[in-house]
């Protein structure tokens, strides 16, 4: 289903590039300016299985990404002035804001250099169990778990099944229906169970991509620092907020913003949902988030922003800087809004 998806999307953007079609959109769908959104960056791997990797860009592709932004004269702002332009309806020049989630060590080594050549600001969200070492990203655990597994046993819905996972094919496959049988348990709790139940079976360590990959508090409070940086929440555990009782969904937005002010002693004020689609993210989590006093909050909902964004400031969308699709034909597609407008159904706040 995914691959499919991925399919129609890779398929859409081609033809949207090789019609020309976007440019004839592009007055009707552009909007005012678009939020990016990233997750890790880093050289490309090598290795064949990689399931993760629309969450990975390489270096490259976002100064590519920037250098045709300039090349359009596009202002590329912080969430603190999107948030200022989008209230005073300054809409006089188009803008691009770049964020970041869940706080990757790999975005102080190689997005921040690249940003910084072009005095970027840029905004990282960050899930406060990531910075402590204690949280769980369990999509890497378990990309971890099939990469050296030659078959998976394990039980779905009362029935067991073996997975085979002795090619980079079978590995794929293996991934998507273990991941979209994990999404789709009752609870968080129930999720991290069968993970760390699948990393015992095949003696991975479920804690060690926290610690090798995400950013330390002493590396962020280094980071803050910087005035190109702004440092968001991203909740505390990376939980799917809307499967949570409502007192609990409050605790981790709220409380990730406490946790992360005081360990880096500056205010907090943007927000990003995890996995942060409709599933993840609805109207009690949009107010949720305006009541814990975010001045924006992010979905992964695909859209431009346009001047009704400003009514919907904690639910808005943005444009995935996808792994996947790292060629720099399709820039001119993402910035158009052709690419989410299609994906949208050509809807427009309704993104959210
Ligand atoms: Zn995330």
């Amino acid at each position: 289903m995914k691959q499919f998806r991925n399919n129609v999307i890779r398929a859409g953007l081609e033809a949207l590039y090789f019609s020309g079609a976007h440019h004839l959109l592009r007055p009707l769908l552009s909007g005012i300016g678009a939020i990016f959104m990233l997750h890790q960056v880093r050289p490309p791997r090598e290795a064949e299985f990689q399931p993760n990797r629309h969450l990975e860009v390489a270096p490259e592709f976002l100064r590519a990404t920037l250098r045709h932004l300039r090349s359009r004269d596009i202002d590329i702002i912080s969430m603190d002035e999107l948030h200022e332009r989008l209230i005073q309806s300054n809409f006089g020049r188009r803008f691009a804001a770049f964020t970041l989630d869940d706080g990757y060590r790999d975005n102080l080594d190689h997005a921040l250099p690249v940003l910084r050549g072009f005095e970027a600001p840029s905004t990282i969200y960050v899930a406060s169990d990531f910075a402590e070492g204690t949280g769980r990203l369990w999509w890497i655990a378990l990309e971890a778990v099939i990469a050296k597994a030659d078959h998976i046993d394990v039980e779905i819905g009362n029935s067991a099944a073996r997975l085979d996972a002795t090619t980079p094919a079978a590995k794929q496959a293996a991934f998507d229906r273990l991941h979209d049988w994990l999404r789709a348990l009752p609870s968080e709790h129930d999720l991290q169970r069968e993970v760390e139940a699948l990393c015992a079976r095949h003696d991975v360590d479920a804690t060690a991509p926290c610690r090798e990959l995400c950013l330390s508090w002493d590396e962020l409070k280094r980071l803050a620092d910087d005035p190109l940086v702004t440092i968001g929440a991203h909740s505390m555990s990376h939980c799917n907020l809307a499967r949570q009782r409502e007192e609990i969904a409050a605790k981790e937005i709220a409380g990730s913003r406490v946790r992360i002010e005081k360990a880096l002693q500056r205010p907090v004020l943007h927000l990003a949902y995890p996995y942060g689609n409709r599933i993840a993210a609805g109207e009690r989590e949009f107010a949720l988030a305006s009541a814990s006093g975010f001045k924006t909050a992010v979905t992964t909902r695909p859209g431009m922003i346009f001047a009704e964004s400003a009514e919907r400031l904690t639910a808005l969308p943005r444009v995935s800087l996808n792994g996947n699709y790292q060629h720099t034909r399709i820039l001119p597609v993402l910035t158009s809004g052709a690419a989410t407008a299609m994906w949208n159904g050509f809807r427009r706040i309704a993104a959210a």
